[in-house]
């Protein structure tokens, strides 16, 4: 299988895994956690989509195709479940998800993670790109509140 991460990478995903914020991470971004996925506010954002969410394996794995078969079911539940309390509490017209592999598939993160965008109504997401930008902690804090409130009520 190949593989396209640098050798002795720092993974900023694994960092915050163990507890360490970093330039773009902060503990805070966290809103859901199981014993096998992690989800937080992605800090770069989409110039119509703010609040974005990243969902990834708590275990490091390069891409989807190194994922196991109980792996693939957690991280599509914990996908559901966040798509879930993002329409209901974004009030967003729709949800995406992203998940990139290879430098060719658009990966330029190497810790598995998929991406649940809130959409709405002529957003342009996919015309964007170029403009997708990193925002500031505090930026995100309102949104990782609201969704962590979200789930403090939704325990199932
Ligand atoms: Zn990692």
């Amino acid at each position: 299988m190949s593989t396209h991460e640098p050798k002795n990478y720092h993974c900023p995903i694994c960092s915050l895994i163990k507890g360490e914020e970093s330039e773009h991470n902060r503990l805070s971004d966290i809103v859901y956690e199981d014993h096998q996925t992690l989800a937080f506010i992605s800090p770069k954002w989409w110039p119509n989509n703010p609040g974005h969410v990243m969902v990834v394996t708590k275990e490091h794995y390069e891409n989807l195709y190194l994922l196991s078969h109980t792996t693939v079911q957690r991280i599509a539940l914990t996908v559901q479940r966040l798509a879930l309390a993002i329409k209901e509490v974004y009030q967003c017209d729709g949800i995406s998800t992203r998940q990139h592999n290879e430098p060719a598939g658009n990966q330029d993160l190497w810790h598995f993670h998929t991406h649940i965008f809130p959409r709405y109504h002529d957003d342009r997401l996919y015309v964007l790109h170029e403009q997708a930008r990193y925002v500031a902690a505090e930026d995100r804090e309102p949104y990782a509140q609201k969704l962590r409130a979200y789930f403090a009520s939704h325990t199932s």
